[in-house]
């Protein structure tokens, strides 16, 4: 398929609820600026992927390698450090926090593997030490602090500039007052200013409009051009058509095709597993 290395290496992954098998041995991989897109139908197990990948959800069995090492199963702190970022369906973002304060979040989680003391937050136990250990950071003023966050204010500003005069305006605002659009790319901005080895996107087009759609397409190409490796969670084939290097199907829990969007995307099964329910 590809010559590149593979950034991400999904083997064996399984997950049930109650009964219903959601994901049943999903392998794929992923290599280093590769734009892979997962579609199927409703309830085919995408987004679970993404909640296993993720660490928001514990596999029943199956690994998540990134380059060459193995992510602790069912930790999202764990899959932040590793690089993987990612997005939520339905969208998810601090409702009372502005739209700089939410990106900010995403700038923590790199900024802790710096400050060993920051990850005790992490740890239920000792987490009222970790946020005493962040409220010193906050309230000394070091100048090392200091200049890290003029710089982190930098980045912030740079990554909202990425989606043009829509979200820098409002980059004060709780985001509870924006539009549906502006916390899905706040969101978008949170993920990327981790600078992830993998972004994983869970249908960051649903609820668009056709204007708002386009302008999500322009500014994914712009990442994959960038070199972002992108994985894309999609029922908008105009976008998986458009962007992706790969296209990879679900269907009840296991990937049915896999190939170029030309290849899969008029392959009989795909469109049967589509049209079939
Ligand atoms: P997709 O994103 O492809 O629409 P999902 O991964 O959300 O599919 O869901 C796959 C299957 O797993 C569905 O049958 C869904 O109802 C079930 N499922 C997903 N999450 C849960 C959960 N937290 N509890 C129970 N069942 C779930
Ligand atoms: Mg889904």
């Amino acid at each position: 398929q590809s010559q590149r290395e593979p950034v991400l290496t999904v083997t064996g992954l399984r997950r049930s609820f109650g009964g219903v098998q959601a994901v049943d041995g999903v392998e794929f991989h992923v290599a280093a600026g590769e734009f892979v897109s997962i579609i199927g139908p409703n309830g085919s197990g995408k987004s679970t992927t993404v909640n296993l990948v993720s660490g928001v959800l514990r596999p029943d069995s199956g690994t998540v390698r990134v380059q060459s090492t193995v992510v602790r199963p069912g930790r999202p702190e764990a899959a932040a450090r590793a690089g993987i970022a990612r997005t939520f369906q339905n969208g998810r973002v601090f409702g009372d926090l502005s739209i700089r304060e939410n990106v900010d979040v995403g700038l923590q989680t790199t900024v802790r593997a710096a400050l060993p003391l920051r990850a005790l937050a992490g740890v239920p136990v000792l987490r009222w030490a970790g946020l005493l250990a962040e409220l010193f950071v906050a309230l000394v003023p070091l100048p090392g602090v200091r200049a890290e966050r003029a710089r982190a204010a930098g980045r912030i500003d740079a990554e909202l500039a990425r989606f043009g005069d829509r979200l820098t305006p409002r980059a004060d605002h709780a985001t509870h007052t924006l539009s549906y659009a502006n916390r899905r790319r706040t969101e978008i901005a949170r993920a990327l200013i981790a600078d992830p080895v993998v972004l994983l996107l869970d249908e960051p087009a649903a609820g668009m409009n056709q204007t708002e759609t386009a302008e999500i397409g322009a500014q994914l190409a712009e990442l994959k051009a960038q070199g972002q490796t992108i994985v894309l969670i999609e029922h908008k084939m105009t976008l998986v058509r458009a962007l992706s290097d790969r296209v990879i199907v679900l269907d009840e829990g296991r990937v049915i095709a896999e190939g170029s969007p030309d290849q899969v995307l008029d392959d009989p099964r795909v469109v049967e597993a589509y049209l079939g329910r």
